[in-house]
C-alpha cells in the first residue's frame, strides 16, 4: 500500500441504516491503514443530526485516528453552538470542520452567525485554542457567490478569522486549484488548502451533487461517463485512472496533501492512493 509523504485524510457521512453504520467500521479500519493524518464526518448534509455524527465519530476514533466533525452555523443560536463545543471538548475532540453550512431550500439564512468566517471568530474568541479549525475553500468558486473576487475575500477573511487549514470542495482541473492558490497567496494567506477529491464511481450521483455544489465536470469526462451506461466496472477504472492523474498534477504542482470524499467507501480512495508515485 502506498504511503505519501504529504498527509492525507478521508471524509464520511453518518449512515442511515443499521447496514450502513455495521459497513462504517471496516470502511474505517481499511482506511486507517494508509495511516490518514485525520477523518472527519460531515454534519448536518442530507439531513444528518448532531447524534449522527456524534455516533459515526466514535465508530472512526475505535480505529485509532484522529476524528474530526464538521459543525455548520447556520440556523443555530450562539448558545446552542457554545454547548455543542463545550460537549466536544469535554470529549477531547481537538479538530473541527467549520462551515456556515445550507438550510433546505426556501429555508432562509436564520440563526445567529451567518457566515463561516464569524464561526471562526466565535470558536476563537470563546475557546481561544483548544480546536485545530479546518474551513471550506472553493478553487471553481462557491455557487452564491456573485463573483470569484468576492468569494476569494471572503475566503481570506475567514482565514484572518484563525483558520489553521482549508479543505477544498472538490474540482476536477487542476489549474483552478493551481489559480486559485496563487492568489489565496498574493492576498498574504499562508495556511495549507487541501484539494478535496471526489472519486468517480456513479455518473448520475456525480452529475446531479456537481449541479448543486457548483463543481465542473469537463467535457471529456462527461462524455466518457455516458458512454459508458450502465458498466460500473468501466466507469471504475476510467474514475480512478482520472482522479489518480488529477491527485499525482496536484501533488507534483504543491498541494500539501489530499483529502478523500469518500462516501463512506474505502475501494476507490485505495485504489487511486495506489496509482500514486
Ligand atoms: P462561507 O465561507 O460562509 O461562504 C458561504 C457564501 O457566503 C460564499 O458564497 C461566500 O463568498 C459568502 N460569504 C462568506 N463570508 C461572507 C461575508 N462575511 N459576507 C458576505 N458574504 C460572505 N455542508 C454541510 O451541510 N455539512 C457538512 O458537513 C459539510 N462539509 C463540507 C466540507 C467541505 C470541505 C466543503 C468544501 C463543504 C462542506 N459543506 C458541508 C458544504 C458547505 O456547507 C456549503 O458549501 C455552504 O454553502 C458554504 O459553507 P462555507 O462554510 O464554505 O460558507
Amino acid at each position: 500500500m502506498t504511503h505519501l509523504k504529504q498527509p492525507i485524510s478521508f471524509e464520511f457521512f453518518p449512515p442511515k441504516t443499521e447496514a450502513g453504520k455495521e459497513k462504517l467500521k471496516g470502511v474505517g479500519e481499511r482506511l486507517a491503514a494508509v495511516d490518514p493524518h485525520f477523518f472527519s464526518v460531515t454534519y448536518g448534509a442530507g439531513g444528518s443530526t448532531q447524534q449522527g455524527t456524534l455516533e459515526t465519530l466514535q465508530t472512526l476514533r475505535a480505529t485509532g485516528i484522529d476524528t474530526a466533525p464538521h459543525l455548520s452555523c447556520i440556523g443555530a443560536t450562539r448558545d446552542e453552538l457554545r454547548e455543542l463545543l463545550k460537549s466536544y471538548k469535554e470529549n477531547n475532540i481537538k479538530r473541527l470542520v467549520a462551515l456556515r453550512g445550507d438550510l433546505p431550500s426556501g429555508m432562509g439564512m436564520g440563526g445567529e452567525l451567518r457566515y463561516a468566517n464569524e464561526l471562526v471568530e466565535f470558536i476563537r474568541e470563546e475557546f481561544g485554542q483548544d480546536f485545530t479549525l479546518e474551513v471550506a475553500a472553493y478553487p471553481e468558486t462557491h455557487p452564491q457567490a456573485p463573483s470569484f473576487e468576492a468569494d476569494l475575500q471572503n475566503f481570506v477573511r475567514k482565514c484572518q478569522a484563525g483558520a489553521d487549514s482549508a479543505i477544498t470542495q472538490y474540482f476536477f482541473n487542476a489549474d483552478a486549484y493551481f489559480y486559485f492558490m496563487d492568489r489565496v497567496r498574493a492576498a498574504g494567506v499562508d495556511i495549507p488548502v487541501i484539494p478535496g477529491i471526489m472519486p468517480i464511481t456513479n455518473y448520475t450521483k456525480l452529475a446531479r451533487f456537481s449541479d448543486a455544489c457548483g463543481a465542473e465536470i469537463p467535457r471529456y469526462i462527461r462524455k466518457q461517463l455516458e458512454a459508458f451506461g450502465d458498466d460500473t466496472a468501466s466507469i471504475q477504472a476510467f474514475g480512478e485512472d482520472v482522479i489518480a492523474r488529477l491527485c499525482q498534477q496536484l501533488l507534483d504542482g504543491g498541494a500539501p496533501g489530499i483529502h478523500f470524499y469518500t462516501l463512506n467507501q474505502a475501494e476507490a480512495s485505495l485504489n487511486i492512493l495506489n496509482k500514486l508515485r
